[in-house]
């Protein structure tokens, strides 16, 4: 038989998808599975959303691709009300998130020239950052994985540790253009800001007429229960670099920049063929009025509210497991005693898609669209397969009895009430989570 013709690039988990409907993917064998991976973050609003194939098949009928040397229909709508439901006046659409990333950095350097600062060419960026896979992206990328085997990265950052603004304002010379960060680290295990880092950058950035540039590929466009996550810190970037949700599953990117920054573009120093297609366009918009609609965003964060509740639950019940629940709306991260990539794949045996982060993080990123019912579903699954599993041998901490008491104390310490406390006690919550009849998945 044919090996695969498929370069080797993944190490794919092997599932026999069919279809996807809502939160689901249905197998080959008429089975499914509960997919709490979107696509990495992409599906916000699940698997073949009804408006969005209503969207694309309406869109598909009229016209699929012209150039952006003409006027692209659909384009100035669906900017519009990006730029009036965000910091942004002025977007560029283009098909992925490095893309999106890689005009950011362009149109960065643009600024500086145009303002008179053509020395500064440089960019800080962190520890543990992922931006995405192109020479230039994966330079700015702070994980090991980006540059595995590959030589020495583009030398235009200028890496500082995660979370520390003093090492920032240190790193500053005269070369510096700007500040290159995700709000909350997605790649790298979700890793929220410290207390007061965003908005330091924000006044570091403007006391040295820096660039502030948000990567809010993986956290924008409802994600963490805002439409964009720097909205939970009450400040705005220059730049911010958009793609995964922002297309439901559709490839759409997008570079959206304040009016001070889109006044230094000039026609010719960026583009794209495919960017902002009117298929991309039909589909990005209606995305968007879904997720700015009425009580969407508190749905999300309701839904959140009870995930996390029944994540902190679990990390009682399997301490030798679960270390620590992180994350802020369905972006949620399970600091895992073992390897994260084991585990995903145990989860995907039982019915559960997750993905695995660095630093053994197993990531959560359920459609927003999910109801308690999923949430529950997910956490029964997990119970389960928690059950019996036992992590790597090298990570495990074979005391059980302490990480347990250990979890308590930090679950206590940082003002959780305790389960007994929430009415919740593990024994009495884990069977009415574990509807086991509804995990025939
Ligand atoms: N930036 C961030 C924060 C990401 O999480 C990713 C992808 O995971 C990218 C950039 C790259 O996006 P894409 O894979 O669409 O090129």
């Amino acid at each position: 038989m044919k090996s695969s013709s498929i370069l080797g690039l993944y190490q794919r988990y092997s599932l026999p998808i069919e279809r996807g409907e809502g939160c689901y993917l249905y197998l080959k064998d008429g089975s499914h599975v509960l997919d709490f991976m979107s696509g990495i973050a992409a599906n916000s609003l699940g698997h073949c959303h009804p408006a969005l194939v209503e969207a694309l098949n309406r869109q598909s009928k009229l016209l699929w691709h012209t150039s952006n040397l003409l006027e692209i229909p659909g384009m100035a709508d669906y900017a519009n009300l990006l730029t009036s439901h965000s910091f942004a006046d002025k977007v560029f659409f283009c098909n992925s998130g490095t893309e999106a990333v890689e005009a950011s950095l362009k149109i960065m350097r643009r600024y500086q020239q145009a303002v008179g600062k053509p020395k500064r060419t440089r960019v800080i960026s962190f520890t543990n950052a992922f931006h995405g896979r192109t020479f230039v992206a994966a330079s700015a990328g702070g994980l090991a994985k980006c540059w595995d085997n590959l030589g020495s990265p583009i030398d235009m950052f200028d890496r500082v540790e995660w979370g520390n603004s003093t090492a920032v304002e240190q790193a500053i010379t005269q070369e510096t253009a700007g500040i290159l960060l995700e709000p909350i680290q997605g790649d790298g295990g979700i890793v929220l800001p410290p207390e007061g880092f965003l908005t330091d950058l924000r006044k570091i950035a403007d006391r040295y007429g820096l660039i502030l540039l948000f990567d809010e590929v993986q956290t924008g466009m409802g994600r963490t229960g805002k439409l964009f996550a720097h909205e939970h810190w009450g400040i705005t970037p220059d730049i911010m670099a958009s793609a995964k949700g922002l297309g439901g599953g559709f490839a759409i990117g997008a570079c959206l920049v304040t009016e001070r920054v889109a006044q230094t573009i000039t026609p010719g120093m960026h583009g794209s063929t495919y960017g902002g297609n009117p298929l991309a366009m039909a589909v990005g918009k209606t995305v968007l009025e879904h997720i700015i609609a009425n009580g969407f965003l508190e749905h999300v964060n309701q839904m959140s509210r009870l995930f996390l509740e029944g994540l902190e639950v679990l990390q009682y019940q399997h301490p030798h497991i679960i270390r620590e629940v992180r994350g802020k709306g369905l972006l949620i991260g399970l600091q895992l005693a073992g390897d994260s990539n084991a585990f995903f794949r145990h989860l995907a045996k039982h019915g559960l898609l997750s993905a695995p982060a660095a630093n053994h993080v197993l990531r959560f990123l359920p459609p927003l669209i999910i109801e308690e019912d999923h949430v529950k579903k997910a956490i029964a699954i997990l119970d389960n397969a928690c059950a019996g599993y036992i992590p790597s041998s090298k990570q495990k901490d074979s005391n059980d009895a302490v990480l347990r008491k250990r979890a308590l104390a930090r679950w206590e310490n940082e003002g959780g009430s305790t389960a007994s406390e929430r009415g919740i006690s593990p024994s009495k919550h884990s069977p009415a989570f574990a509807t086991k009849k509804a995990i025939a998945c």
